[in-house]
Parts: C-alpha cells; sequence; structure tokens
C-alpha cells in the first residue's frame, strides 16, 4: 500500500514532454552514473533499480529495500541528482518506491514511496559532483595569475579525513606525519611529505585528509589535490596546445599540493623535469608538498635522480598492513558509521580472512550488506565465507617486476644480476625473455618500463622478447613447459 508521497521541490512544474518516458530517462541517467562510479558499484546499487513512472518532472524508482534507499542518499544523492537535472530539468524530483521487508512473511512486499530525503532543491548551481568521479575537470585549470588570488577547486573529498582514518601501530607514523603537515603546512621539516605502501592501505585516504584539515585550520591557502597521471596528462596537453608555461604557473600558485601515487612518473621523462621545476619553486617559497607512492624511493624506478633525492628531503612515512585489531576497529568504525550491525564472530572472520588491504575489508562488508539487504537475509556466518571466500579468490596477488625476475631466477638457478647482464648465452637470454614476457603479462609497466627494469633494454627488445616467447610456446614443447611452470609459480 503506497503511503502518501511527500515532493522534495514544491516549486513549479515544467512541460511534460511526451517524447519522454520513465525508462528512457532512467537509461539517460544509468548511463551518465555507470561513466562516474566504479563498477561493481554500479553493479550492486544501480543495476537492481526499476524506474516505474515519470510524472512530468518526477522520476519514480523502485528500489529493493529501505537499507537500499538509504543507502543511495547516503552515497549517491548528488550524482543521482546530476544525473536527473541533466535529464529532467532543475525542479527534477525523485520518489524512491520501496519494495518493503515484511518481518513476518516476505512473500507479500508492498510498496511504500519516499521522496529523496535530500530536500535541497535539484539546483544545479549548488551541485558539486561527488569526489570518485573521474571524469572530474579541474575548474580553472590554467590561468595566468593575476592581482587576485584564482579559486581553484581544491579536488578533496571531505569523506576522507582523520577523523575517519583509524589509528594503528601500521600507520602511526604515517598518521602523525601528516598531522604535523596539517597543522603546519610548509612548516616542517616534513617537506615534502611522502607516503607510501602497497594498495588499498590508505595513502590516498591520509593525503585527502591532509588537504581537508588544512582548509579547515587556514581556509586562505590554496589547496590542491591531484592524481599523478591527471597531472601528466594536463602537463602533455599543456606541451601540446603550447601553454606550458601557464601549467607551471597554475602549479607554482599552490599552498599545498598534494600529488597522489608519484611512480605514475617512473619512465616520464618530460613530466619529471617540470615537476622538478615547480617542486623547487614551491619548497623555496615554504609551500607544502605531500606525495604518495606505492615505493619507497630507493625502489623507485625511472624517477631521476635529482627528484628521487628531492623525496628524500622531507619524511618518508610508510603504510604497513594493518594489524587484526586495527582491522577490528576499520569494520567497527564503517559499520557504525552506515548504521549496521553485525555479530561479533562475523566481524572477527572477516578481520581474520582480509588481512592485507583495507580497501578489501570495505569491499567485503559493502557486499555482505548489499546481498543481506537484497535477498533480505540475516548476516550469517555461512553468508561471511561465500563472500570472503569470492574476495580472496578474486585478488590476485599484485606482481612486481621485481618478483618476476626473481621468480624466473630461481627457476632457472642463476642470479638476478646474471638475469639482467648483458650475457648472450642462450639458457641466460631464455630466462631473460621470460622475465620479459611474463611482466608484460603480469604487470601495467610500459615495455619501456619494463626494458628499463630487466636490465636496462629498450623498449623494442622487450617487445621482441614477448613475440620470441609466444612462438616458441607453440613450437616448442619443452618451453612451453618453462611458461607453465613459471605462470603457477607466478599465480598462487
Ligand atoms: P591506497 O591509496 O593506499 O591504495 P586508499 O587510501 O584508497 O588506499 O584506501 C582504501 C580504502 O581503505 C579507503 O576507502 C580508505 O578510506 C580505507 N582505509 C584505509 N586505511 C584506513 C584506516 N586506517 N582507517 C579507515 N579507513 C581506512
Ligand atoms: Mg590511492
Amino acid at each position: 500500500m503506497p503511503l502518501s508521497c511527500i515532493r522534495i521541490n514544491q516549486t513549479k512544474t515544467i512541460p511534460y514532454k511526451m517524447t519522454k518516458t520513465a525508462a528512457s530517462v532512467w537509461n539517460n541517467c544509468l548511463s551518465f552514473i555507470k561513466d562516474n562510479i566504479k563498477p561493481q558499484a554500479y553493479k550492486t546499487w544501480f543495476e537492481p533499480i526499476k524506474p516505474i513512472k515519470l510524472t512530468g518532472e518526477a522520476l519514480t524508482i523502485q528500489v529493493p529495500s529501505k537499507f537500499f534507499y538509504e543507502w543511495l542518499e547516503e552515497h549517491y544523492i548528488k550524482l543521482l541528482r546530476v544525473a536527473l537535472v541533466r535529464e529532467l530539468g532543475e525542479d527534477a524530483k525523485l520518489i524512491y518506491d520501496v519494495r518493503m521487508e515484511n518481518a513476518y512473511s516476505s512473500k507479500n512486499p508492498h510498496t511504500v514511496k519516499i521522496p529523496s530525503a535530500n530536500r535541497k532543491p535539484f539546483n544545479s548551481q549548488g551541485i558539486t559532483l561527488p569526489l570518485d568521479i573521474d571524469k572530474r575537470e579541474l575548474k580553472n585549470p590554467f590561468v595566468i595569475p593575476g592581482i587576485q588570488k584564482v579559486k581553484i577547486e581544491s579536488q578533496l573529498n571531505p569523506n576522507y579525513n582523520f577523523d575517519s582514518f583509524i589509528e594503528g601501530d601500521s600507520n602511526r607514523l604515517a598518521r602523525s606525519a601528516s598531522m604535523a603537515v596539517a597543522n603546519k603546512p610548509g612548516g616542517t621539516s616534513f617537506n615534502p611529505l611522502l607516503i607510501y605502501g602497497g594498495v588499498g592501505l590508505g595513502k590516498t585516504h591520509l593525503a585527502h585528509a591532509i588537504g581537508v584539515d588544512i582548509k579547515d585550520k587556514y581556509p586562505e591557502k590554496t589547496v590542491l589535490y591531484i592524481s599523478a597521471e591527471k597531472f601528466t596528462q594536463q602537463y602533455i596537453d599543456s606541451v601540446k596546445g603550447n601553454t606550458r608555461n601557464d601549467f607551471v604557473h597554475f602549479y607554482q600558485m599552490i599552498d599545498v599540493l598534494i600529488i597522489d601515487d608519484v611512480q605514475f612518473f617512473s619512465g616520464k621523462a618530460g613530466t619529471q623535469d617540470v615537476f622538478f621545476h615547480i617542486f623547487n619553486h614551491l619548497h623555496q617559497n615554504g609551500k607544502q608538498v605531500v606525495l604518495t607512492s606505492d615505493k619507497a624511493p630507493v625502489d623507485m624506478q625511472d624517477i631521476e635522480q635529482r627528484l628521487l633525492s628531492r623525496f628524500k628531503w622531507g619524511l618518508s612515512a610508510e603504510l604497513l598492513q594493518p594489524d587484526y585489531e586495527t582491522r577490528i576497529s576499520i569494520l567497527e568504525r564503517k559499520l557504525f558509521r552506515d548504521g549496521v550491525e553485525m555479530p561479533d564472530e562475523i566481524i572477527e572472520y572477516i578481520a581474520k580472512n582480509i588481512k592485507t588491504n583495507v580497501r578489501e575489508l570495505e569491499g567485503v562488508l559493502i557486499s555482505m550488506i548489499a546481498q543481506a539487504s537484497f535477498n533480505r537475509k540475516e548476516f550469517t556466518l555461512a553468508l561471511t565465507k561465500q563472500i570472503v571466500d569470492k574476495f580472496v579468490k578474486n585478488t590476485k596477488r599484485e606482481v612486481s617486476i621485481d618478483y618476476i625476475q626473481k621468480v624466473v631466477s630461481k627457476y632457472f638457478e642463476i642470479d638476478v644480476t646474471m638475469l639482467q647482464s648483458k650475457t648472450r648465452k642462450r639458457h641466460i637470454v631464455q630466462a631473460r625473455q621470460l622475465a620479459m614476457y611474463f611482466a608484460k603479462r603480469m604487470t601495467k609497466a610500459s615495455l619501456a618500463s619494463i626494458g628499463s627494469q630487466i636490465g636496462n633494454r629498450d623498449h623494442a627488445t622487450v617487445l621482441h622478447a614477448c613475440k620470441t616467447v609466444d612462438n616458441l610456446t607453440e613450437t616448442d614443447k619443452q618451453f612451453r613447459k618453462y611458461v607453465e611452470d613459471i605462470t603457477k609459480k607466478l599465480s598462487f
């Protein structure tokens, strides 16, 4: 039985266009949404939604449960709003049709209509896109500095703050150094501050937290968060468009520059060069630089020495894998935030089995909440095991080129230095080619970067190696066995 329906926005109605239907509007919204969130999130939270009705500028969508509706409102309302405004104009309204779970018999679900709780009108002026929107652009990428301070969108995600970053032994140094930097940007010896560690351990979170805290304490400071990849892209565009100077000036105006994943600079000489100059300028002027990387400076490949030595000027703080207690705290914190209760034994089970990566801990929780809510299931240990299992299986271990070289060398009982040497001895050449082949297959590294890491060869040599291995695998039985054996060793 539908309950009364309150609209979020009582303003005038725009004329109803006959050509639009609930399905067509929703489909357009979906393709926009799909482009802006991770595939897993799209699948979990948007695929199950059904468009029901379009009345004027009000779209009714059916969601599987109340929890589902709450989740959408909390996490995706801004995105939904942008999508709807694009389709239906400023007065767009969203009404949820919730299939209510009935505690006594789930056979007879009834529906209840809830207007979007977000009462602010869908006014495009006020819209700030959520930060996980990948395609976001800098508002004002290349402004020539004038007399006034230009406004620069800091690109920070307010949810990534110090408060939501759980402290543990694994991150104490990095967290307190980050807080020190946030208290006195540019005024500590931690400049640059380099936060490094494996995937999903909180580098991006901490990097944002520094920026968010600085914006809080020093609203007048210009803070900019940018991924190294995007920085590189902007730089390339500026060279193409003949605006390299504007690019440099833009970055030299920033008070706190946060660059995420600087390992991306490896092998990119032009970007490194421009960053080197920007860095020097900022540093000399007492501006703060914060960097993150998946490796310690000593292990960074293909980064110019002069840049590496700059990285070492400040502090390099490592994020380690969280210990069991920290994992429990992180899970509890996230459950609390989402208002979900879960039995202790289940939390403990997850913390015991997902060890290496905080992002995965979160992933398991989200899957569990979605599953339980979607299928109206209880949180049971069986469900937990099923989901944890899937996660553990799906997580291919990240292989590094170093690791590949070690495994291949060990397999052929030679030293890594031998593998990297200039020797043309046949069995060593084969080992080297296999290492290159696996590096190409199992990492995202470019041919040039693989070559430089495996004995300082050029990209053509790596390409040739990959082709040779492909050919030999087809024609030579012994060789095929090498490939199979090493594949097994690399992918357990
Ligand atoms: P990285 O950049 O190192 O790959 P992220 O910063 O993206 O990792 O972290 C992955 C997820 O784990 C994020 O959602 C982040 O909020 C969360 N996370 C990581 N460390 C912590 C922590 N100590 N406390 C709370 N959440 C954390
Ligand atoms: Mg990151």
